[in-house]
């Protein structure tokens, strides 16, 4: 019986058993109500995407844009991809969030296009969830075809964790998506379990170096030793390798006597809303960096 369990687990350590229940009843809470909010949201326009340039290291051409989604709650302000992202994953609801993202991004390129000279790319994160779906492919396709743009102004992002459940099943998506001339970003590689081997393997096109790398360029640690090698096998590959999280000149300098080819960070440029990208973009083709 409940009630007895509860009273015994009272009576043996009355203020402990109290803290403990109070905090997971209040972590479920939060959470409950974290997801209903997270399926009004879509209904009330609550997101936004903010834009991150991503530059080539060689001339400081900027060769794409990362979109990264906002949460703009309407009682609690700003919530993080990183707090939310995970609890869509769980609930299912990041399908019609993706979908919105992807939506969102391929009117952002078109306009871009139109308005020039932003004919750039921009590079969706795409969650394993929506990978594994088995429409996933067809879905991309006829997102671009509504939206009227050409599949090169589209790139999508994956992390390893997309490739491991299934390597056979991702590795046929990843080709047929490439084969619609979608490109694929390997996002935060060096996280998780795939070896350089492995990443030789893959059908990607640019491999992102994750920002705890490069944070260990500044303190000489060893973790800096792999950034070359990783560099080096995907050179080999025929990949890009773009650095993430690039923050002061020393990050840059490194990268760059590496033949790193392109970066982002916060060194150059963080994520903003498109206005402020816009604004951001013209400065900089106008040399006033
Ligand atoms: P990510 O794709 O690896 O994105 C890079 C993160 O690093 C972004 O955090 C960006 O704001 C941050 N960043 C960029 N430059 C710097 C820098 O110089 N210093 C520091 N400290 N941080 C920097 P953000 O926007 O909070 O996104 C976090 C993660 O949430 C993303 O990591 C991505 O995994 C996920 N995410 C964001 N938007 C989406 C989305 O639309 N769909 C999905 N499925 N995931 C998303
Ligand atoms: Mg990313
Ligand atoms: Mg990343
Ligand atoms: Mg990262």
């Amino acid at each position: 019986n409940a009630d007895t369990a509860m009273y015994t687990a009272k009576e043996a350590g009355r203020s402990n058993y109290k803290f403990f229940s109070e905090e997971m009843l209040s972590e479920v809470t939060i959470r409950t109500e974290m997801e209903a909010d997270l399926r009004k949201a879509l209904e009330r326009g609550e997101f936004r995407l903010y834009y991150q340039p991503c530059i080539r290291m060689s001339d400081g051409k900027v060769i794409g844009m990362e979109a990264l989604i906002r949460w703009f709650h309407q009682k609690k302000g700003l919530i993080s991809p990183a707090e939310f992202i995970p609890i869509a994953e769980e609930t299912g609801l990041i399908k019609q969030i993706g979908r919105w993202v992807l939506e969102e991004a391929c009117r952002q390129s078109r306009t871009w296009q139109e308005q020039g000279p932003y004919g750039i790319p921009i590079a969706v994160n795409v969650s394993k969830i929506q990978l594994e779906d088995e429409d996933f492919v067809t879905d991309l396709a006829s997102l671009l075809e509504v939206a009227g743009i050409d599949p090169r102004y589209l790139q999508i992002e994956i992390t390893e964790s997309c490739i491991i459940k299934s390597i056979e099943v991702s590795v046929e998506k990843l080709r047929e998506i490439r084969k619609m001339g979608i490109h694929i970003l390997l996002d935060d590689f060096g996280t998780g379990y795939s070896s350089l081997y492995y990443l030789q393997n893959l059908p990607i096109d640019v491999v992102k170096i994750d920002k705890s790398f490069v944070d260990s360029i500044a303190v000489k640690a060893r973790n800096t030793l792999i950034i070359d090698d990783i560099i080096s096998i995907a050179h080999k590959s025929e990949m890009t390798v773009i650095a993430e999280g690039v923050e002061t000149e020393d990050q840059f300098n490194y990268l760059m006597d590496e033949d790193c080819d392109a970066m982002q960070g916060y060194y150059r440029c963080k994520p903003l809303p498109r206005e402020e990208v816009e604004k951001w973009i013209s400065h900089y083709l106008k040399g006033n960096l």
